[in-house]
């Protein structure tokens, strides 16, 4: 839980919240929390959320197992690890950070105070940048119009194009995250002026796994050029797309909202 990450597109992910309510069926996390999970000392205090039947737990101090921190002391139950608060702000080097990567920080069920108290955590270190990913995208707009979201320039809000909602409320710092790809994708129409987009293929030894096609990459990719959407595509396609294999960063390039596409400019 910490500095290093096994995400390419970040360089550390930062798990102030852990455990996540969506229940979606192949979730490497859960999988993650299962097998770490467990305490055999510290304290904690819960309470209910009746809405969602599940405990909401806070912890101000490291639970333990065996000896040593217990990463997810209680599985993948919604738990706000308050003593992680301050870590960003103990990085001095500035990094690319992947804001619960175990958990999704803007599930209905996370309460306003937990976000409110990660989001100042984040202003109280303005050296990293900061990746804000969620299936729950409607929340970022829940967020802003209640005054509690206010955009900054090194935080960036993610959201997975398979769900619902309002992904792209937060503009030229937002971006999709296309993964795993299951199929081709028609919906990219639907979101013209996204700041960056990451694809990515499904990973393990699930039987039936889905193994993309290279056009449906393709398809992306050249959405995407077409717009000056920077592309990353995750390792796991890297074999699969041979010379045409992508790994762009939004803060390296011209923001597409600064160019004129080139669906413009084409005859
Ligand atoms: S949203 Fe992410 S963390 Fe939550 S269950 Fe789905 S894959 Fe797992």
């Amino acid at each position: 839980m910490g500095d290093k990450t096994k995400i390419d597109w970040a360089d550390a992910s930062w798990n102030p919240v852990t455990g996540c309510l969506h229940g979606c069926e192949y979730c490497y996390a859960r999988q993650m929390a299962h097998r770490y999970a467990g305490q055999d000392t510290g304290y904690a205090y819960c309470y209910r959320l009746p809405r969602y039947g599940s405990e909401l737990i806070a912890l101000d101090k490291p639970m333990h197992l065996r000896g040593k921190k217990a990463p997810y002391p209680f599985d993948f139950a919604p738990t706000f690890h308050r003593y992680r608060l301050d870590i960003p702000a103990r990085w001095q080097r500035p990094r690319n950070i992947f804001v619960c990567s175990m958990a999704d920080l803007f599930g209905e069920w996370v309460p306003d105070e937990w976000i409110a108290k990660v989001f100042k955590a984040c202003e109280a270190a303005p050296q990293h940048r900061y990746l804000f990913l969620t299936k729950n995208p409607i929340r970022y707009s829940k967020l802003k119009d209640a005054g509690m979201l206010v955009p900054h320039d090194n935080w960036w809000f993610g959201s997975t194009m398979a769900t619902e909602g309002a992904p792209y409320a937060m503009g030229r710092r937002s971006f999709v995250s296309i993964e795993p790809i299951l199929a081709p994708f028609d919906n990219m129409e639907e979101a013209p002026l996204v700041g960056w987009v990451i694809i990515g293929a499904e990973t393990g030894a699930r039987k039936g796994k889905v193994v993309p096609e290279k056009r449906w990459i393709d398809d992306i990719a050249l959405y995407c050029k077409e717009w000056g959407i920077p592309v990353f595509m995750k390792e796991s396609l890297r074999k699969l797309m041979g010379d045409d294999f992508r790994q762009e960063y939004p803060w390296d390039m011209a923001s597409p909202w600064d160019r004129k596409p080139m669906r413009e400019v084409a005859p």
